[in-house]
């Protein structure tokens, strides 16, 4: 591909202001790349926090159900899904002593919750204003805040998670959003309700706040807040969800957001008018009701976390506790060279250098099995013999 820029041309002059400035997203390394790469067969990916158990049986057949009809447009408004979404968000408990229901008008479908992020920073963000995040969080804040030519102000971690009175110090006049991740990926830590009301009400109106629960199913902590419940307590919040993680929907690429009808009526202005696929609505709407799929998700997740931790124990290393579905490991070496020799071991994993953590690795909970297979080669590669099996 040609690298010259063609004769008077200068493409970077001509971007809008953030964009030469950006650092494209890097995504976990896909098992077919490292296959073809490294001439093997049979790698086990636990970079990208998948469900190792795939989506679930009701949704595979709602996807079936749904092929035949792929010539048509989806619905737009996602009207089914968003009624689902509407009933089972307002039966949660933690929504009944509330003042109100969540309501479809409530709700943002996005392509996955990464669309919701980027439509948060398009609808309110402008090159004059500020976004504030915590160090060492998901790396899609940054980027977005990039791509709209605003300042991102980057607090520091406290223990590695979000620090909230950092962040509340952060915010100016020229603040309009704050990003906070409960869990964090890639840390796995979380943020109490106490805490994270206190600094909701603290916030001038002129701040939004979008509290990022991709990891929410996973979480089973007392005091770890159900950001929905508060939504209608303050208007300044948006809430997000995804379909890619617990749910094992990623590759469909399905989010939501949840805010004040009016937030949500915004995004519906700026969003494109098909963002959401006509296979991801039937797949999340029927994963939605597969409760058995998730509680064996949330299973098999909690088993597994624990033999990870084992894992660690058993070679001596410490890690980030996390609630989620992966685990953020200290080395003794660089992660990017370790994670280089599991590779070569057939396992993938995710180095965040990127994210400030050059001596840590993330590791996705896999299966019983794939957890092994990582235990096994990380014995290995830090035993010295990183040679090919
Ligand atoms: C995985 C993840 C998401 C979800 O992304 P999707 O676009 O919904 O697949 C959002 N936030 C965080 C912190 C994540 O780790």
């Amino acid at each position: 591909m040609a690298k010259h820029t063609p004769a008077g041309c200068d493409f970077v002059s001509l971007a809008a202001p953030g964009v030469p400035g950006l650092k494209p997203y890097e995504p976990g390394k896909p098992i077919d790349e490292l296959e073809r790469e490294y001439g093997i067969a049979g790698a086990v990916k636990l970079a990208s926090n998948e469900n190792p158990l795939g989506p679930g049986p009701l949704a595979m057949a709602a996807i079936r159900a749904a092929l035949g009809s792929l010539h048509r447009y989806p619905d737009g408004s996602g009207y089914a899904l968003k009624k689902a979404l509407a009933a089972h968000l307002s039966a949660r408990a933690s929504l009944a002593c509330s003042a109100g229901a969540i309501t479809p008008d409530h709700l943002t479908l996005g392509n996955g919750s990464n669309e919701v992020l980027e439509l948060a920073a398009r609808t309110f963000v402008t090159p004059a204003d500020e976004v504030v995040f915590s160090e060492h969080a998901f790396a899609v804040y940054p980027i977005v805040t990039q791509a709209v030519g605003a300042r991102a102000i980057v607090t520091p971690a406290r223990s590695y998670g979000h620090d909230l009175d950092a962040m509340r110090a952060a915010v100016t006049e020229r603040t309009r959003l704050c990003f906070i991740a409960n869990p964090n990926n890639p840390t796995g830590t979380w943020v109490g309700s106490d805490t994270l009301a206190g600094f909701l009400r603290s916030l001038p109106n002129h701040v939004l706040v979008l509290i990022d629960e991709a990891y929410y199913e996973y979480v089973d902590e007392p005091g770890y807040p159900d950001g929905v419940a508060w939504v209608e307590r303050f208007p300044n919040l948006i809430v997000t969800r995804t379909f890619s993680k617990i749910h094992g929907l990623a590759g469909l690429r399905l989010g939501y957001g949840v805010s004040h009808p009016e937030v949500a009526g915004l995004f519906n202005r700026v969003r494109q008018p098909f963002n959401v696929n006509s296979l991801a609505l039937a797949a999340a709407e029927a994963a939605l009701g597969d409760e058995g799929h998730v509680a064996r998700s949330r299973r098999v997740n909690r088993a597994g976390l624990r033999q990870l931790e084992d894992t660690c124990d058993a070679l001596g290393l410490s890690y980030i506790p996390s609630v989620a579905n992966f685990l953020c490991i200290a080395l003794p070496r660089p992660g990017g060279d370790v994670y280089a020799a599991l590779l070569c071991e057939g396992v993938i994993t995710r180095p965040i250098a990127g994210y400030g953590l050059p001596e840590h690795l993330r590791v996705t909970v896999g299966t019983e099995a794939e957890n092994a297979r990582f235990a096994a080669a990380l014995t290995r590669v830090l035993g010295g013999r990183t040679e090919q099996r």
